[in-house]
């Protein structure tokens, strides 16, 4: 895989860009590719962003998420922005697979693949790209891309927004231990432009329905087991839950971290029965690697600190297979 600067040569001609990013994107994944849109619009390219899926709610005041085209609704405009594509960007992603239902179209495509991402072991698919994992977020990938091609100029409110809101969420708030310095400079940087911080930390966090609040405490009275032998903590949620609280994607997103505010928890999981499959969710706190475990266990990855998978079991086999994991992994977790 080339250098991410080294598409700058590639960009000096007017070219058909289509930027993608995992399924349910969260506010990296959209902000990373809607702050790499607004570069991209600006320099005169034509430019799609697809979303292999639909996004959160919270998430439609950001600046060009109206743009945005979702896979499973709106396919054959997706594809057709596939069809004539000359370069493909990946972003908050590294694996074909985590597009879904674009993962062949995807696969099949012999336009350039540019990857910026932060997520451990990218498959071997990107012609170019930045792949780095001590990286808070990808929208600060996005961010140093544009200064590396000296095209920091181009930085404007509308990106500014983007940038912060996928950094703010992927570093929870900037407490997570991949909260650098680089984070750090580059928000002082963006709140020099005139940012505005307050309102997007609003918009996303204080932007839920009455029924989201009610399902947490639910999830907290009713759901929860904490294994204190393990250090560990787990919410399980059966599929009746998420249609008796009428959940809409999204409105899971962070349960998962309430369990780490309990003294000694080391280990988090949030287990959701979608019905088609089981989704897992884990975070760690200090030396306990979920991402090695989400791979061993549950067919996933993610980061070291932040990782998930999936079962085809169902959720209560898929809760005892977790049960057994954690217990396979008593010394690590202490
Ligand atoms: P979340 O728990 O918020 O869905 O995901 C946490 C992290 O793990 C994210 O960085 C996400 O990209 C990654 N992740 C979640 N599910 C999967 C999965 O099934 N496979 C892989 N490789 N990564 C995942
Ligand atoms: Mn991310």
């Amino acid at each position: 895989m080339k250098r991410i600067e080294e598409i700058k040569p590639l960009l000096e001609t007017l070219k058909r860009v289509v930027i993608t990013m995992h399924q349910k994107p969260d506010a990296d994944a959209m902000g990373s590719s809607l702050a790499l849109y607004h570069y991209l619009k600006q320099k005169g390219h034509e430019v799609t962003v697809i979303s292999p899926t639909n996004f959160p709610d919270f998430l439609n005041w950001m600046p060009g998420s109206q743009e945005v085209l979702d896979f499973e609704s709106s396919q054959d405009k997706a594809m057709k922005a596939l069809e004539g594509v000359e370069l493909l960007f990946c972003l908050d992603f590294n694996a074909l697979y985590r597009t879904k239902n674009m993962e062949p179209y995807l696969a099949a495509l012999n336009c350039a693949k540019i990857l910026i991402d932060h997520h451990l072991e990218p498959q071997p698919v990107f012609d170019y790209g930045v792949s780095d994992t001590t990286a808070a977020s990808t929208a600060l990938l996005v961010y140093e891309t544009i200064h590396k091609m000296g095209e920091e100029r181009y930085i404007n409110d509308a990106m500014a927004q983007c940038i912060y809101a996928g950094t703010m969420t992927d570093t929870g708030s900037f407490r997570f231990a991949s909260t650098s310095s680089r984070v750090h400079r580059m928000v002082a940087d963006l709140l020099d432009h005139g940012l505005n911080h307050e309102l997007i930390h609003q918009a996303i966090y204080d932007n839920f329905l009455e029924n989201r609040l009610r399902f947490l405490g639910h999830s907290l009275l009713n759901r929860m087991e904490v294994y204190y032998e393990y250090n560990t903590a787990m919410i399980a949620i059966p599929y009746t839950d998420l249609k008796r609280f009428d959940l809409q994607t999204g409105d899971t997103e962070g349960v998962v971290n309430f369990l780490l505010s309990i003294q000694g928890i080391k280990m988090a999981a949030l287990i959701i029965d979608r019905h088609q499959e089981v989704k897992l969710s884990f975070r760690s706190k200090g030396d306990f690697d979920v991402n090695t475990f989400a791979r061993k266990y549950f067919d996933g990855g993610g980061h070291f600190h932040a990782a998930g998978g999936h079962s085809a079991d169902s959720l209560e086999v898929t809760v005892q297979r977790f049960v057994k994991a954690i217990a396979e992994n008593e010394e690590a977790l202490q």
